[in-house]
């Protein structure tokens, strides 16, 4: 489907139902469709023809929905940015894309308008002077009659991919490939209409636009936006609204745990009993901690999911009767309507006990990278998208992620998972943060490093670390040098930038 029908869909069925609520303010289905409609008036006077970008950075903000569809609606390209950037990173994004027009955060308007000069920015929420208000805008202008295009195979999306292998990479997504993702979310999950999903999480990012906020509206269900995450209001944002299902990265999930360890709160003082599905993905859980928070929020109904920009997102997941025997996994095979194979080095699909990339096939693919064939050739095998995760499938055939292909150091031919070797050195009292990469040998092909971040600075020598993992990983997995850093280069994702530190290394020497 068209995005735009997908919206008119559900204000002809429940116009009056809550599409977005906010701590102050409710909009209907009836409202959402309106603005939007009136947004695409605002885009098409601002110059905005089919197929331009729109660049949209804002918070969690009613704002962000209107100028999405609104973008739609004139035929135009969502860009999401995410707003923690800065001007070089932001420049990226709307460099690469080429955003005409743009809405921004009035707090972010002075990153927007260095970042992209040409574009012609607005702000929401708040106004700064010398730019055009958007919601005023909105509000003012007359709303179009029809989309300006209802062609299913028109882009829609330029997701950027988080940058943790490479520079962040434009995933072209059509209306056809986002739409497909709510059928196929809602199946694995078990959403109804009913649903009132807290997106607290930022809306610019993959998961949280197009496998909750437009899964919402595809069901006609109901989104509470929280502005930005904080532990505290997180809790009160479910008590207060109802909640019915949330997702967060694990450490969204565990900061209100370490608070109320620290005696600060205490979970029991919010009531969380509207909730029935805890989602959580981007970084596995390791078992402790999926043991501590079935304890601590007094339910096992969590569910991980797994997948990535490219894919809508869509992947696998990990159902709740299976977070503490599985702990750790991303599920088994892919989520109903995904296909997935896990492809060993030799091109065979790998069985349980075996090792391989994770490759997945569904409706959701992405047409390919924005400006980059070569990089979308070597992504696309056929119908299948090379996710470049690699996974061990265990005697059950569950999946564990061991590493990303591009991090995997091969020492004399032999594989060592980076990720591995840096759980295990995790667990050493003076490892704060590690990174384990391969530095390019003559003689070995690769060797593998200790990057080390330490509690007290103090460098840590190479015996230390050899000897903490002795007895915890095979012989050619060991370090053959441990170098200790002031702290470790992260994207704004909040990923360890591997290829950052191994050019680093190589440049160095050290
Ligand atoms: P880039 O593609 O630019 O290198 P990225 O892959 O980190 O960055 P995203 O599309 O935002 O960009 O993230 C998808 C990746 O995040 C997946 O390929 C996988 O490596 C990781 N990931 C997502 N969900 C999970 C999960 N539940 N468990 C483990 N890893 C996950
Ligand atoms: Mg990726």
């Amino acid at each position: 489907m068209h995005l735009t029908a997908v919206l008119e869909r559900a204000a002809r069925r429940a116009p009056a139902k809550a599409a977005l609520v906010t701590d102050d303010r409710t909009v209907t289905y009836a409202e959402l469709l309106d603005l939007a409609r009136r947004a695409a008036t605002v885009f098409r006077d601002a110059g905005v023809e089919p197929g331009d970008r729109v660049a949209v950075m804002t918070f969690n903000t009613p704002g962000f929905v209107v100028a999405a569809f609104g973008a739609w609606f004139a035929g135009g390209v969502l860009v999401p940015v995410n707003h923690k950037l800065t001007v070089p990173e932001a420049r990226y994004a709307i460099e690469h894309s080429g955003a005409v027009v743009g809405v921004v955060s009035g707090e972010l308007a002075g990153t927007a308008t260095a970042a992209g000069p040409d574009t012609a920015w607005f702000t929401t929420e708040t106004t700064v002077a010398g730019l055009p208000d958007f919601d005023a805008s909105t509000r003012a202008a007359a709303p179009i009659d029809a989309p300006v295009s209802e062609d299913e195979d028109a882009p829609a999306q330029f997701l950027y991919t988080s940058g943790t292998t490479s520079s962040p990479k434009g995933c072209v997504h059509t209306h056809r490939t986002i739409s497909a993702v709510g059928p196929l979310i809602t199946s694995t999950l078990g959403f109804t209409r009913d649903e009132r999903f807290l997106l607290a999480m930022p809306i610019w990012h993959a998961a949280p636009l197009n496998d909750w906020l437009l899964t919402m509206v595809f069901l006609g269900a109901t989104t509470v936006l929280q502005r930005e995450y904080d532990p505290v209001g997180f809790l009160r944002s479910v008590e207060r609204h109802k909640v019915t299902a949330f997702f967060g990265a694990p450490i969204a999930y565990l900061a209100p745990v370490q608070l109320a360890r620290a005696g600060r709160l205490a979970l029991s003082d919010f009531d969380l009993s509207s909730v029935d599905k805890w989602l959580y993905g981007g970084a596995p859980l390791g078992e402790q901690v999926a043991r501590s928070l079935v304890e601590a929020y007094g339910t096992d109904r969590f569910f991980q999911v797994y997948g990535m920009s490219e894919m809508g997102p869509v992947g696998t997941a990990l159902y709740p009767q299976e977070q503490l025997t599985k702990a750790g996994s991303i599920g088994r095979g892919g989520m109903p309507g995904v296909d997935l194979r896990v492809v060993a080095a030799d091109g065979k699909d790998a069985g349980p006990g075996g090792t391989g990339e994770i490759w997945l096939r569904a409706d959701t693919r992405m047409t390919g990278y924005h400006g980059d064939p070569a990089a979308t050739d070597e992504a696309f095998a056929g119908p299948w998208f090379r996710t470049g995760d690699v996974a061990r499938i265990d005697e059950d055939g569950f999946l564990f992620i061991v590493d990303r292909l591009k991090d995997v150091i091969i020492v004399g031919g032999e594989n060592v998972h980076s990720q591995e070797v840096e759980e295990a050195l995790r667990g050493h009292a003076r490892i704060t943060d590690v990174a384990v990469v391969g530095r390019p040998h003559a003689e070995w092909g690769e060797t593998v490093v200790a990057v080390c971040v330490t509690a007290d600075g103090a460098d840590i020598s190479l015996e230390e670390v050899r000897d903490f993992l002795a007895d915890k990983i095979a012989r050619y997995k060991l370090p053959r040098e441990a170098v200790t850093v002031a702290s470790l280069p992260r994207n704004p994702s909040g990923k360890l930038t591997k290829h950052v530190i191994r050019d680093g290394l190589v440049r160095t020497g050290a």
